[in-house]
């Protein structure tokens, strides 16, 4: 069977101005000693064009549905594309909730990311309420059947499973329900898409240095979506020197 990709994601969020740049720099270069392993940054659009040459692949947060128009402030896939990214990332909990964003938008959002060249890194995830009340594989199954178009491949989308309540808290659910989620998300997918079982799964919510080794060491999480530990070399190398060696 094909090993599936292995990837350290970074979400810079709204974080990020060129002072920021050297981090990039360091964790690129950290990124060309460690093998087996794909480091993507998703940054916000203003520092793309500037963070190009370096040894990590760059990706945007968010894009529009449509390849150009009378949209504005929008940006297209095509423009991040343009601007240096081969990932953006797309339905993070942060626009499903600042934005009001729909599984169906979300899916056409991966269908015009995949037009213009692009990885897709899907994020679905449920709420503390939604835990709370047994309802997780309720929402991720809901989620990823409208939120994945037909026609993902391992190639052109990547799967971020982001409990919200994990995110920038400081949480994160054991070890033990991650897995089981993850194998819960590797089924479905299975069933779903013709090449869903090849699909690269990331955990995402609190990564940090000290936890990722063993979440990374679970059998169907193959890398992080990591926000506020990809801001600072010091603590996303140790997060991607963790899933080099998983
Ligand atoms: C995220 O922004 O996707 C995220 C997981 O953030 P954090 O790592 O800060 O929880």
């Amino acid at each position: 069977m094909t090993q599936r990709r292995k990837i350290a994601a970074g979400n810079w969020k709204m974080f990020g101005t060129s002072g920021d740049l050297p981090e990039l720099v360091a964790i690129g270069q950290a990124a060309a000693g460690l093998s087996g392993i794909e480091t993507v940054l998703g940054l916000p659009a203003t520092l793309l064009t500037r963070a190009t040459g370096n040894r990590v692949s760059l990706g945007g947060q968010d894009c529009h549905a449509a390849a150009q128009g009378a949209h504005t402030g929008d940006t297209s896939a095509g423009m991040l594309a343009d601007a240096g990214a081969d990932f953006v990332i797309l339905g993070h909990s942060e626009r499903r909730s600042d934005h009001g964003e729909t599984d169906d938008q979300v899916a056409a959002k991966a269908q015009a990311a995949w037009a213009a060249g692009l990885t897709a890194i899907i994020c679905i995830g449920e709420t503390r309420a939604e835990y709370e009340e047994g309802r997780t594989l309720d929402v991720l199954r809901r989620q990823i059947a409208g939120s994945l178009p037909e026609g993902a491949t391992a190639q052109n989308t990547v799967l971020a499973y982001e409990p919200v309540w994990a995110i920038g808290t400081g949480l994160t659910p054991t070890a033990d329900e991650i897995q089981a989620v993850h194998a819960e998300v590797r089924a479905m997918l299975d069933a779903q898409l013709p090449e869903g079982a090849t699909l690269s799964v990331l955990y995402g919510g609190s990564v940090k240095p000290g936890n990722a080794a063993e979440i990374f060491g679970l059998a169907d999480v193959d890398g992080g979506l990591v926000g506020g530990a990809s801001l600072k070399a010091a603590d996303f190398v140790p997060i991607m020197e963790a899933l080099a060696q998983a």
